[in-house]
């Protein structure tokens, strides 16, 4: 007999988001999301500008207060007004279109400084935590070059090992690659490839078609501040079903 007991857990959602609304004056940007990222899965959201792309990933680490809905992190709710959000917000890492590297500090300060001051790492430790990652994004021989001195595919590379040192549970993209000249783009999509072959959970907006469609587990399309469409990336952007979705498709392929 089948002992109930022993069947194995679904696997725990790193991000489920419920009913999540967002307005910005007069301005109703989100409209009712409902999603959920599995752990270890790669989700790419894409839409066109002004669909509420940014503003949903800002959401998921509350740099934007949404009026209504949930944002359930590996379980807790963040959007909880008991929740505590530096601890919350300690678990995701963020990587913008701009880099936001500190100019003032080199390549190992801007991969050791949080570590130290928010997770009360010793020099040593910051130190062997940002080497590593370093070496994953490729950049081991720039570690004590300054911002200003790297290429804008560096410096996105820097601000990915800087994330990641701080070991998140999830990582989130806002565009990455788009702020790159096109000969930079590869390196730093070879870089998140290769974390999401790594196994790590990543929610990423982009426009890279081609990188949603090879790396995504799920493509979600967004417009006007809801989800038109998603599922596997051969339906969604392969044969998408709704003719919101081709008609961007069209325009960006
Ligand atoms: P996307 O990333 O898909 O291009 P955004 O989430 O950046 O879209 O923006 C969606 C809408 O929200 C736009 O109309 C934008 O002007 C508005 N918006 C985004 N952030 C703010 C903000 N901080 N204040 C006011 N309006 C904003
Ligand atoms: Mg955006």
């Amino acid at each position: 007999m089948a002992n109930l007991n022993t069947s194995p857990a679904p696997p725990p959602q790193s991000v489920e988001i419920k009913d999540l609304h967002k307005s910005f004056g007069n301005n109703h940007v989100l409209r009712g999301i409902d999603f959920t990222v599995e752990q270890g899965e790669v989700v790419c959201v894409i839409g066109p500008s002004g669909s509420g792309k940014s503003t949903l990933l800002r959401c998921v680490n509350l740099l934007e207060q949404p009026q209504q809905g949930q944002v359930f992190v590996r379980g807790e709710e963040i959007t909880h007004p008991d929740c505590h959000l530096d601890a919350a917000r300690q678990q995701i890492g963020i990587v913008f279109q701009q880099f936001n590297l500190f100019p003032h500090l080199s390549v190992l300060g801007n991969c050791t400084v949080a570590q130290r001051t928010v997770l009360k790492r010793t020099a040593d430790e910051a130190e062997r935590v940002a080497r590593a990652n370093l070496e994953r994004v490729g950049l081991s021989d720039k570690i004590d070059a300054f911002p200003a001195q790297l290429s804008g595919g560096q410096q996105q590379r820097v601000a990915i090992a800087r994330a990641l040192s701080m070991d998140p549970a999830l990582m989130l993209f806002d565009e990455p690659t788009s702020a790159l000249d096109p000969e930079l783009v590869g390196d730093v999509l070879t870089v998140m490839r290769k974390l999401a072959l790594d196994g790590m959970t990543m929610l990423v907006v982009t426009h890279e078609m081609a990188f949603a469609r090879e790396v995504a587990d799920r493509v979600v399309f967004m417009d006007g501040g809801v989800i038109v469409e998603q599922g596997p990336p051969a339906a969604v952007i392969g044969d998408p079903k709704e003719e919101r979705t081709r008609t961007f498709l069209r325009r960006v392929l």
